[in-house]
Parts: C-alpha cells; sequence; structure tokens
C-alpha cells in the first residue's frame, strides 16, 4: 500500500508544481491546451550555449493553419541584452515564449539559440538553458532547503545561501528558528507571495540558466512587495540573455530594447526614452498606464 501511495503521492505533487508554476505564467505554458507533443529528433543534439543569442528569423507561425498568428517575425536578442515584449493582449507576446520554449514548432522561418535550430536540438537541454519564474511560485511540504535545492540535489549548502542571498531571501530564512529547517508548503509555514515568489528566484538562480524567459502576469501583489522582487529580478538577470513579457510598463524602462507588438507583427521598436520621443503607441500605452497608476 505504502509503496503505491508513495510514488502516486509524490507524481501529483510533482505534477500540480509543474502544472501550476506553469500555468500562472500568464497561461503560458497551458497544459491543458498542449500541442501534439514535440518530438526531439533523431539525431538532436544537446545544446551547446555559449552566451545565449535568440534569434527569431522571421518566423511564421499560427496555432492552426487558416489563422496566422505570426508572419515574418524577426527578432535577434544578443547574449546577456534585456529585450521586453509589450503590446495589447493577443498581439503574440506569449507565443514568442512558447516557441522559444518549442511547444510549438514554427510553420516559417527559424528560432535559433547561439545559431542552433531549436528543432535539431535536444528539448531536454534546451528547458535546461531556460529559467522561468512563475508569478506564483507553489511550494512543496518541505524545507526552504528542499524548496530552493529542488532539481539541483546536488546543490551545496554555499550555493543554496549564495542564491537565497541573490533572491534576496536568505536574511528572512535566518530570521526563522529553524533557519533553512523550516517546512514550508500548505502543512508548515505559509510564505507570502513575495516570499514565495523569492524561493523560486533563488531555485531558477541555482539552476543557473544562461536565458530567462519572463511572463510578468499582472501582479495581483502590494507595490513594496512587487517592488521587492523587481529588485531581484533585476539581479537575477545580470550576465543572462533576458526576454521579459511585460504588463507593466514601469518595470521594463531599463530595458535594452522594447518591442512593441501588435497582431503578431513588430510595430515599434527601441529604448524607453527613444519611443516616447517618436510619439507613438508606446508612448500613448505609457501615458495610458501612468494615468492608471496616478488614480490608483
Ligand atoms: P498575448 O500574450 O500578446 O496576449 P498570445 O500570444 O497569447 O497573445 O496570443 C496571440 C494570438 O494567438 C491570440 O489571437 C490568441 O487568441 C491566439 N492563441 C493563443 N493561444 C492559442 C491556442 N492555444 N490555440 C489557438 N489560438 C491561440
Ligand atoms: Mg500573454
Amino acid at each position: 500500500m505504502i509503496q503505491i501511495t508513495m510514488p502516486l503521492g509524490f507524481l501529483g505533487t510533482v505534477y500540480r508544481e509543474i502544472r501550476q508554476s506553469l500555468t500562472d505564467m500568464g497561461e503560458m505554458f497551458d497544459l491543458l491546451h498542449q500541442p501534439a507533443e514535440i518530438q526531439d529528433a533523431p539525431d538532436a543534439k544537446p545544446l551547446a550555449v555559449s552566451g545565449g543569442r535568440i534569434e527569431f528569423d522571421d518566423v511564421a507561425f499560427g496555432y492552426d493553419a487558416a489563422r496566422p498568428i505570426l508572419r515574418g517575425f524577426s527578432l535577434t536578442v544578443e547574449p546577456g541584452q534585456k529585450v521586453a515584449l509589450v503590446g495589447p493582449s493577443g498581439a503574440g507576446k506569449s507565443t514568442i515564449g512558447r516557441l522559444l520554449f518549442r511547444f510549438y514548432d514554427v510553420t516559417g522561418g527559424a528560432v535559433r539559440i547561439d545559431g542552433q535550430d531549436l528543432r535539431a536540438i535536444t528539448q531536454d537541454s534546451l528547458h535546461a538553458a531556460i529559467g522561468i519564474v512563475p508569478q506564483d511560485t507553489v511550494l512543496f511540504n518541505d524545507t526552504i532547503r528542499y524548496n530552493i535545492a529542488y532539481g539541483r540535489d546536488d546543490a551545496t549548502q554555499d550555493e543554496i545561501e549564495a542564491a537565497a542571498r541573490a533572491a534576496r531571501i536568505h536574511d528572512f530564512v535566518m530570521s526563522l528558528p529553524e533557519g533553512y529547517d523550516t517546512t514550508v508548503g500548505e502543512r508548515g509555514l505559509k510564505l507570502s507571495g513575495g516570499e514565495k515568489q523569492r524561493v523560486g528566484i533563488a531555485r531558477t538562480l541555482l539552476k543557473n540558466p544562461p536565458i530567462l524567459l519572463l511572463d510578468e502576469a499582472t501582479s495581483a501583489l502590494d507595490t513594496q512587495t512587487e517592488r521587492d522582487i523587481q529588485v531581484s529580478l533585476k539581479a537575477m538577470g545580470k550576465g543572462r540573455t533576458v526576454l521579459t513579457i511585460a504588463h507593466r510598463l514601469s518595470t521594463i524602462v531599463d530595458a535594452d530594447l522594447i518591442v512593441v507588438m501588435e497582431q503578431g507583427r513588430i510595430v515599434e521598436q527601441g529604448r524607453h526614452e527613444a519611443l516616447l520621443a517618436q510619439g507613438g503607441r508606446y508612448a500613448a500605452m505609457w501615458a495610458r498606464q501612468s494615468a492608471e497608476e496616478d488614480v490608483a
């Protein structure tokens, strides 16, 4: 009995964790709408990362043939660059994320990382190279140490603490009587939304992916928590290629490049100040959000 229920319970937890963390990314990885399984090519090779250059090269894509979503979409993110995708709902921002994770294959053009077509590399190696931080990290009913080290069984205490420091959760952990041995989750200490997300950030830092994909679902967090998390996210981005799907423009004013999408196309791109000066769609979005934030 125990032999059967334990593994099943564990799988249930893992499944919930995966489903939760995936769906929380602004429905980016909704397993309930999984596409037909993408298979590794017979001669697929592991991705060899040399900096994390992302390239969408003349990409065409549609969820069904009758309705193209992307046409001639080209975007290059240089190693270490921070690029933000913005635009109205339905513009195709999350689709870009799904294609980068190869949940679907493009129907024209190519997506490459460091020059390697995603269709030629193994999915395991692709997924290992990309870190995603869900909006609402779901914790295992286990210690904080376990929750941070999840997926990196070999991590040392020093590595765990370094990740926790960078995610700005270490001091909080040390303030608990049992420190890293504190049990959290449903049956342990309940962490706030911001604390949970920092644990998620520490977990991602420990995984140390060269590429980060952030889909900022409109956050229910209070302004101070959101600000703190932005600080942690920024720290996490150091030395990595970061593609952010942004909803709040105030969080991406420092981006190296802001790409404005509409109906599957890039309609404007540039840095924040240049786009404001241009007085186009981005400037209008900025004016609208600033007014809303003033009201709030
Ligand atoms: P955004 O993230 O910018 O809001 P999406 O990339 O999610 O936009 O969606 C782009 C377009 O693709 C929308 O018209 C949306 O309805 C459509 N779409 C998204 N996901 C699916 C899906 N799984 N099946 C069919 N159409 C989809
Ligand atoms: Mg989206």
